[in-house]
């Protein structure tokens, strides 16, 4: 092996040579790079030896901590075996075996797995699924080719994820790529568009799917959702009832509903999915973040029996799914899938998550009394505090105030990994974080919040807003 350049000659490379995602390379281009060499447990460790609070998870994906004994020891047992053979008509046994354990823990009535890499090819997945199951099996109560799906909504970065999807600030250049969807306002009780309040509301905000699903349900082939909490909109919740709801009205209907469990998924919200919160089974479920632990690419689509049966005939009818990637049901990824799995059972990970949940809440809770949090959004051991200009007013620090940012530049300088979105700060730690780490991550979250300068607040005095 060759020696490791410096630090100092990686950062100049990474600068020279490297585009990365979401990100101003302006700005980059200017900063310091941090460099990850290496992780243990719940850190991260630069190339300069320097220790870092893991507080998104890399990204909402590490379930377990890094260098995990027991997922890195799957792997290298795999890779004595093979890297990689192709799905395509072959089969292998740790995809084959996953898929055995995944349905065992799916939500029940999901029944089959379908491979892919990511969550946004997972989510694709289920749309073209949706659609071809429509034309082939109910060939008459259509043309059923399009999609319902609330407003903020993040379904991954690809075409029709965009489609799908409605965050402004991402999507709104490529308009002329997209497929036509039907959308609605998504429940938001912090800045209830309704102006009411749960749960004396009766959820209103459902009143439009209802008319929406009764309506036009002859040309909709799904409704999509991220269950229980709309992640990349900045932790916006659902209100207990409101995913059963859609379900009923769904399924009344005669429209699939599409959860999205691509960030919930995998004890992130303190059930093993989501959709266990309200009982509720899907027709078609998108996998992908956490299911290897957070070790490698790996995606799936749950479906149906009744909807994989709409794909079945004689090869000359044509019904077959015509999609599949290069590295569909990679064997590393689904051997440490495997062994994540183990592990949530041989550690009792769920079962030993409602404490640490629990401490959570208690440590989120004193940050609504300063002065710049506005509202505090958590799930399970995902959460969003909001910062806001003014309390009363709910008025957002603007875009280009940077105010996450800026907090997260100090979380940062104070050893904590951080990626706000927007006004948002969300923290999302592996789920065997420590309570010991889990009150470090608040502490210093805390501690950041406080030094946002608070007279850059036109409501607080001097009025330059930066
Ligand atoms: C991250 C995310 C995706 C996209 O997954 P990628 O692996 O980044 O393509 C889709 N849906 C939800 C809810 C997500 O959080």
């Amino acid at each position: 092996m060759t020696r490791q350049p410096s630090t100092r000659q990686l950062k100049d490379w990474d600068r020279r040579y490297l585009w990365h995602p979401f990100t101003q390379m302006q700005e980059w281009e200017q900063e310091d790079p941090l460099i990850i060499e290496r992780g243990k447990g719940s850190y991260l460790i630069d190339t300069e030896g320097r220790k870092y609070l893991d507080g998104t998870s890399s990204i909402w994906v590490n379930l377990h901590g890094h260098r995990h004994p027991v997922l890195d020891r799957a792997i290298k047992q795999q890779l004595d075996k093979i890297a990689h053979s192709t799905f395509l008509g072959l089969s292998n046994p740790p995809a084959i075996e996953l898929a055995r354990e995944l349905i065992r823990i799916a939500p029940k009535g999901l029944t089959r797995v379908f491979y892919s890499d990511n969550g946004s090819t997972a989510v694709e997945i289920a749309l073209k699924m949706a659609v071809q199951y429509w034309q082939q099996r109910h060939p008459d109560a259509g043309p059923k080719n399009t999609f319902l799906h609330l407003k903020l909504a993040y379904h991954g970065d690809t075409i029709g994820a965009v489609s799908v999807g409605n965050i402004e600030l991402f999507h709104a250049r490529f308009k002329p790529l997209l497929f036509p969807t039907v959308e609605v306002e998504p429940p938001h009780c912090y800045r209830c568009p309704l102006k009411l309040a749960y749960p004396s509301c009766d959820m209103a905000c459902t009143e439009p799917i209802e008319d929406i699903l009764q309506n036009r349900h002859r040309e909709l082939a799904g409704l999509i959702i991220e269950p229980i909490m709309q992640a990349a909109a900045g932790m916006i919740p659902q209100p207990l009832g409101y995913l059963k709801r859609l379900r009923e009205l769904c399924t009344r209907s005669n429209v699939l509903l599409i959860a999205d469990e691509v960030a919930t998924g995998f004890g992130r919200t303190g059930k093993m999915f989501a959709c266990e919160h309200e009982g509720v089974t899907p027709d078609l479920m998108a996998i992908s973040k956490g299911l290897t632990g957070g070790y490698m690419p790996l995606a799936a689509t749950f479906t149906t029996d009744e909807i994989y049966q709409g794909f079945l005939g004689r090869y000359d009818e044509f019904k077959t799914f015509f999609h599949g990637h290069s590295f569909t049901g990679n064997p590393l990824g689904c051997s440490v899938a495997l062994a994540s799995l183990h592990v949530f059972r041989h550690e009792k990970t769920l079962a030993r998550l409602s404490s640490r949940i629990k401490l959570f809440s208690r440590l989120l809770a004193p940050l609504a009394a300063l002065p710049q949090v506005g509202d505090i959004r958590q799930r399970g051991l995902m959460a969003g505090v909001e910062l806001v200009m003014d309390k009363t007013t709910k008025s957002p620090y603007p875009l280009s105030a940077k105010a996450g940012h800026r907090v997260a530049a100090i979380a940062r300088s104070k050893g904590l990994i951080l990626r706000p979105i927007g006004n948002v700060l969300v923290l999302v730690p592996p789920l065997s974080i420590s309570k010991e780490d889990l009150k470090t991550m608040v502490e210093i979250l805390k501690e950041s919040i406080e030094t946002l300068d608070i007279d850059s607040c036109p409501t607080h005095g001097t009025h330059n807003n930066r």
